[in-house]
């Protein structure tokens, strides 16, 4: 699984809430529990001295008069059992409830001691304490009053207590995730912005990124900048040198063929003749790519220095292309089919790469198609779009290569006719200095293809 920063943050700060919140739920249960303690504590103290209020002492005999009535207002709700029992300075029952666990006598004095204990599976909470005797015929002179309760209401109110303590937590918890992950999202969304400026700019455009980033990403956006800036030298340079390569190279082969025509016209012997001819197909065929690479270059983003753009009737440039290449078809045995619109077709563009465009891909056409094939070369307008389109009846292109027929030097394996493969890496930069599109499909009547490039239709301003 990816590592995500928001995930991440998260984490590290539900760590720490959840162990913050489970420490204070274990404190919050220990002060219900200390409360609930100290409030009942007293009311058992009070119970004793209600106690205490009702014993009678007739001829020397200590009695306790507890009517039911009077022992349900001690127990103070239904869901507890209350007990009493008096006994003498020594520990001898004297009256009350006698199944209660005597308390510590050498630990009793007046003031109250609290414990707990358990009487048949039942927990208790107790208090004893030492009363004196005021009245002289007493038999003693002190008692030990014990009362007891079960911890029934006790537990009810710690677990209310320590309930609403957690109840409040868990929704603190929830608060502060809900707070982090908007925040968090909030926060990330310049990153966002930056992947969104990057994925939407074509592969050829270097340019910074333009991005109004905070100070935590600027860092980031700067590093990217640097590199692309770094990135669009070394493609400049490596252009320029394609670009001079070429340039460079197309005198000193213009020179060769000249020379190699020279001497297949010179020589006499019928077997040398024949190895200059093929030395002559193989410097036109050089010839064709050096012209080929320099083209490239001129046509590639960055280039628009050599691009002269004007408004340009797409039906006057492609018959002038058509036309040049019927010598062409007819050596092929080829039809050519010209189809114009009746209005101009205009666009904005470079008249030159235009032309290159439109030959390469006839061009290709002608190549590609047999004997007493047909090519259908159209230019029509259809909803604010003027297309070319140059549809043949030849081999066809199959659906998995037509991408990469677009790539530099690609050729469809087993294909035998003379070529460079840089005809539609041509054709597909010239398409994208224009902002143009080109798809490929199968020609309308099954076999062949149809090269369909379309550009927006120039509106003028007025
Ligand atoms: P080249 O024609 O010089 O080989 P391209 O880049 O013009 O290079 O074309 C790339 C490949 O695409 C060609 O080698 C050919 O296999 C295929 N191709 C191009 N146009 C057609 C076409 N009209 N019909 C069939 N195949 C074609």
């Amino acid at each position: 699984m990816k590592r995500s920063i928001r995930r991440q943050l998260l984490l590290w700060l539900l760590i720490p809430l959840l162990s913050l919140s489970a420490f204070s739920s274990i404190g919050a249960f220990y002060i219900g529990e200390n409360l609930a303690r100290s409030i009942y504590d007293r009311e058992l103290v009070n119970s004793a001295d209600s106690v205490l209020a009702r014993i009678k002492i007739k001829d020397a005999h200590i009695s306790v008069d507890m009517p039911v009535a009077a022992l349900s207002i001690l127990r103070h709700n239904n869901r507890d059992e209350f007990y009493f029992q008096i006994l003498s300075e020594s520990g001898q029952f004297i009256a009350g409830h006698d199944f209660l666990p005597l308390p510590k006598i050498e630990q009793l004095t007046i003031t109250p001691q609290f414990r707990f204990f358990k009487l048949k599976e039942r927990q208790l909470r107790a208090v004893a304490f030492f009363v004196p005797i005021s009245e002289a015929n007493a038999s003693v002179e002190n008692v030990i009053i014990q009362v007891a309760e079960t911890r029934n209401t006790r537990k009810e109110l710690t677990n209310q207590i320590a309930v609403t303590v957690l109840l409040s937590q868990f929704i603190l918890i929830a608060c502060a995730l809900i707070a982090v992950w908007v925040g968090v999202r909030r926060g990330l969304s310049p990153l966002t912005r930056v992947e969104s400026a990057v994925n939407l700019r074509s592969p050829g455009d270097l340019s910074p990124l333009e991005v109004d980033e905070p100070s935590e990403i600027k860092s980031l956006v700067d590093a990217l900048n640097n590199l692309l800036h770094q990135l669009s030298e070394d493609v400049e340079l490596q252009k320029r040198f394609i670009a001079n390569a070429a340039h460079q190279l197309r005198t000193p082969i213009a020179g060769l063929g000249t020379y190699s025509a020279l001497a297949r016209k010179l020589a006499k012997d019928e077997e040398l003749k024949e190895v200059l001819s093929e030395l002559d197909l193989g410097i036109a065929r050089m010839g064709k790519v050096v012209g080929r690479l320099l083209m490239l270059a001129r046509s590639e983003p960055g280039a628009s220095s050599t691009r002269q753009m004007s408004v340009v009737d797409l039906n006057s440039v492609v018959s002038e292309v058509t036309a040049a290449s019927v010598p062409e078809a007819i050596k092929q045995k080829v039809d050519l089919e010209f189809h114009s619109t009746s209005e101009p077709a205009l666009i904005y563009g470079d008249p030159g790469g235009i032309e290159e465009l439109a030959s390469n891909l006839i061009e290709n056409s002608i190549l590609y198609t047999q004997n007493g094939g047909t090519i259908k070369i159209e230019v029509a307008i259809r909803n604010g779009t003027t297309i070319l389109t140059v549809e043949d009846d030849g081999p066809g292109i199959p659906k998995e290569e037509r991408e990469r027929i677009f790539e530099r030097f690609y050729r469809l394996p087993g294909t035998e006719k003379p070529g460079t493969g840089l005809g539609l890496a041509i054709v597909k930069e010239i398409v994208s200095s224009h902002k143009a599109k080109i798809d490929v499909s199968p020609a309308a009547g099954g076999n062949g293809s149809a090269f369909k490039v379309s550009f927006d239709t120039y509106k003028s301003k007025n």
